[in-house]
């Protein structure tokens, strides 16, 4: 996609904290942190959100998993940290590539706001 900022990043048009990348995954920093780590995982397919997923399933638990090795990977898991998915502008989504948010390093409230 052309005008999408996460295909910007892929394509180095954009810089970038890149922290994994694989054929068909990357993640990065994310450019505003909400929490200690906070690190976008996506695929590399221009997906707009979950709702526009229909046969996604391999795509959607791989990335998913990617960000449990990423959450490994900086140590989350011996505090515990939160994956979202936001979907749609009334859920806050604002880059319509779909992307999961991997949170972590200080407590979480909930709910969510
Ligand atoms: P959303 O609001 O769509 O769920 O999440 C988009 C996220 O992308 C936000 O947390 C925002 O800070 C991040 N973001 C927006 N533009 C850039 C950018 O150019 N680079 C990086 N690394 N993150 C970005
Ligand atoms: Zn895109």
């Amino acid at each position: 996609m052309q005008d999408c900022i996460f295909c910007k990043i892929l394509r180095k048009e954009i810089p970038a904290q890149i922290v994994f990348e694989d054929d068909r995954t990357f993640a990065i920093r994310d450019v505003n942190p909400q929490a200690p780590t906070h690190i976008l995982v996506m695929p590399k397919k221009h997906v707009a959100s979950l709702h526009d997923c229909s046969s996604e399933e391999s795509m959607l638990g791989h990335v998913l998993c990617i960000a449990r090795n990423l959450a490994e990977h900086e140590g989350l898991h011996k505090t515990g940290y939160r994956v979202v998915l936001n979907t749609g502008a009334g859920a806050g989504q604002s880059v319509f590539h779909i992307h999961f948010h991997l949170l972590g390093g200080r407590p979480m409230k909930w709910p969510p706001g």
